[in-house]
């Protein structure tokens, strides 16, 4: 997931547009476990296994507005110099639609999905399929193989 909106740069980091999710807030990702035991554990330093729980995990990370996390798990070859969330846009669920490869015993993989928001209140959502690859060990999203 690589969005950047065209909007005026505001400053990241838990600003008032920032949702309130605790450690034991349903983790924004829909798996029905507490954030601090999915996308959080990540968050806080741990690996993802797979590229959905990668892609899972950027989900949340863009929920909570995690720019760190965004940049470390970015290709370097790809990373934006900066993570700017949009304080008008609120993510309100991520639906996993398709995988390729992206286990543990492979080195790069896909993750098609739809991440639904709202804009100044207005639903939208965004369709990308996703590429992965291992960097150093750990899987990195790679790039946008379409978005839509
Ligand atoms: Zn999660």
């Amino acid at each position: 997931m690589s969005r950047r909106t065209p909007r005026p740069r505001r400053s990241t980091g838990t600003g008032p547009a920032a949702p309130r999710i605790t450690a034991e807030s349903p983790c924004p990702c829909g798996l029905p476990a507490a954030y601090a035991d999915c996308c959080g554990r990540l968050h806080a330093g741990g690996n993802a296994l797979t590229c959905e729980a990668l892609m899972r995990s950027r989900y949340s990370a863009f929920v909570v507005q995690d720019a760190a996390y965004l940049l470390r798990t970015w290709h370097p070859d790809t990373r934006p110099p900066a993570v700017d969330f949009d304080p008008g846009m609120r993510w309100s669920g991520l639906e996993i639609l398709e995988t390729t490869e992206g286990s543990p015993f492979h080195t790069t993989g896909t993750v098609t999905f739809r991440a639904h928001y709202t804009d100044a209140g207005r639903p939208d959502s965004l369709h990308e399929k996703s590429r992965f690859v291992r960097q150093e060990g750990d899987w990195v999203y790679a790039a946008a193989v379409f978005v839509e």
